[in-house]
């Protein structure tokens, strides 16, 4: 069994628990906040088990609410994904899914008191204008002329907005906050912006949209959330969150947190870049088995536990968090070396006859799928007068510490006999055709008599084997860190090398596999079983996970 692992403590943990020690909360209730314009990856795997971890270990709650107030980059395939992959990471949300828009009214409400208080106006400055009133770090902002309206016809004409009486673009609704602030999200903010564009939820029925930092936590508040997690980038957003929340009449004042972000080496991780690469072809779909998406780490075998454990094993801090790739990849290893039952498969297969194999006298084993499980089952690896074995486990000309077969040199069959080969068969070409062996019988399940065998390799019986289609999957770019740059295009990074496909032969057993079902197969790595296009029984296709470390080289088969 693989065990979850005890908490790591950070930061936002000792908030947490100080919050509940002293009584502030009761209990803590956290969301994760995607807006469904795209399809999540790595990163937000590490919000999601952040905001649900929290909710579990603490015995909180934690929303899923989607921030849907951009409708032309929304659909209903993203809020759709992001459930399934919430899910099948192995969480649930409390309730039901909540969204951002169901509290359009809400919100209209909260900026209709915020002019009446005289904190919000309808400002008529161009784009261009508002640019330019805003100043720069360096430089305070100027007063819109349209600052000082008054209260009833700020109330008339944000109303007007609303009922569609404007243009797109050419008002909008501005918090009356400071425009020489030194933070420039306080420098009179946009709260409201027309904009005619059908809504996935509210199809027509509005053409002025909140904007993300007004909506974010207003609607935290109307949710009671206690600790509102986002990453670093938020923390200059932190001041206008609590200045809205201070300005209105709402009950509850959720605590703004940041974070870092999670970047991988030799991935992206924004959606706006994933999505180019999916719209250019460059990968099959979001669920590329190289994306870096959860739906890409599913479909390529990976675990949700192992996910898990990977952002337990992160951690969470306020300093950069580019992870090394190898973090991933171990942490999935390791869940899969306890939880995959494992088989054998010959991915560059090279013919062995068996020229002294007797029918009904040389005799086949039956092998445990897990050395460590044996309620994970047996079954009979056969065997035949013509073997695959592997091409890289043959060589004429061995390097020094070679293990494997050599000509007139002896290895061993995992779970099978000794064979030593003859005779090697070349084509006119000199390329190797085939090799002749010999199998010593008495090799059965013991060690030769009077000399030692060291190197095992695995092999299919050619006549029981099946067909498979095998991806195996690189690095989809060349380097740790292809966005870093932003003048330098990542796209001249991606590996051309990132996909091999080959037909290789599987074992028997794995024949009825249903997708997703995943296997070590030996000495070659970790592989699970396209979610896609993978047929039992039908057409075998296999994603090669992870690669493996080969730890048994020196055991006997
Ligand atoms: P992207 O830049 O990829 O579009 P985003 O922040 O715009 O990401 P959201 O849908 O707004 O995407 O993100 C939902 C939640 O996931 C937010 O709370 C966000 O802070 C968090 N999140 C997004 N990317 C990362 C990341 N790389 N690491 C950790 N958390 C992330
Ligand atoms: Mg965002």
């Amino acid at each position: 069994m693989s065990s979850e692992h005890a908490p790591v403590s950070h930061f936002i943990r000792n908030i947490v628990e100080a919050d509940l020690a002293s009584g502030k909360h009761k209990s803590i209730v956290t969301r994760f906040p995607p807006e469904p314009n795209g399809y999540l990856h790595v990163g937000h795997a590490k919000s999601i088990c952040l905001n649900f971890g929290l909710a579990q270990d603490y015995a909180g709650r934690c929303n899923l609410r989607f921030d849907d107030t951009n409708p032309e980059k929304e659909s209903e395939e993203y809020a759709n994904s992001i459930q399934e992959d919430v899910r099948w990471l192995g969480f649930q949300w409390a309730g039901e899914v909540r969204w951002a828009s169901d509290y359009f009214e809400a919100l209209y409400g909260y900026a209709v008191e915020l002019i009446e208080k005289g904190l919000a106006y309808v400002c008529e400055l161009t784009p261009e204008e508002t640019r330019e009133y805003r100043g720069s770090l360096n430089a305070p902002g100027r007063n819109s002329p349209y600052r000082e309206r008054g209260v009833a016809e700020n109330r008339d004409l944000f109303a007007r907005m609303r009922a569609g009486e404007f243009p797109d673009g050419s008002r909008v609704l501005r918090a009356k906050i400071d425009m020489a602030s030194p933070n420039i999200n306080l420098r009179d903010p946009v709260i409201y912006r027309i904009r005619r564009a059908h809504h996935i939820r509210t199809g027509d029925a509005w053409c002025i949209y909140p904007m993300y930092d007004y909506t974010h936590c207003i609607s935290d508040a109307l949710e009671g959330i206690t600790h509102s997690l986002c990453t670093l980038e938020f923390e200059d957003h932190r001041p206008l969150y609590d200045w809205v929340l201070d300005n209105i009449s709402i009950g509850c004042h959720p605590q703004q947190i940041e974070f870092s972000r999670l970047e991988l080496q030799y991935a992206v991780t924004s959606k706006r870049k994933l999505l180019q690469l999916v719209n250019e072809k460059r990968v099959s779909g979001w669920d590329d088995p190289r994306m870096p998406t959860i739906q890409g780490m599913r479909r390529r075998g990976y675990t949700p536990e192992g996910i898990r454990e990977f952002a337990r094993r992160i951690g969470i801090s306020k300093s950069d968090n580019v992870v090394d790739m190898s973090v991933l990849e171990g942490c999935i290893r390791e869940d899969l070396e306890t939880r995959a039952p494992r088989v054998m498969a010959v991915i560059q297969p090279v013919k062995v006859v068996l020229s002294n194999f007797e029918p009904g006298v040389t005799s086949s084993r039956e092998a445990g799928f897990h050395p460590n499980h044996p309620e994970f089952g047996s079954r009979e690896v056969p065997i035949s007068r013509e073997i695959w074995i592997e091409a890289d486990d043959f060589a004429e000309n061995p390097p020094p510490g070679w293990q494997r077969l050599v000509p007139g040199g002896e290895v061993r069959l995992r779970y099978s006999y000794v064979i030593r080969c003859d005779e090697v068969v070349k084509d006119g070409d000199g390329n190797i055709v085939e090799l002749r062996c010999s199998l010593d019988p008495n090799t059965l399940g013991k060690n030769p008599e009077g000399r030692k065998v060291k190197g095992v390799i695995h092999w299919l019986s050619a006549e029981h084997a099946l067909p498979a289609e095998i991806r195996l999957y690189d690095r989809l770019f060349t380097v740790p860190e292809p966005d870093a740059d932003k003048d330098v295009d990542f796209h001249q990074y991606l590996n051309p090398a990132s996909l091999t496909v080959v037909n290789g032969w599987v074992e028997a057993a794995v024949r009825d596999a249903a997708p997703e079902t995943r296997y070590q197969f030996e000495r070659l790595g970790y592989f699970c079983a396209d979610r896609r296009e993978h047929q039992p029984g039908e057409k075998l296709v296999f994603n090669r996970a992870v690669t493996l470390k080969d730890s048994w080289a020196k055991e006997q088969g």
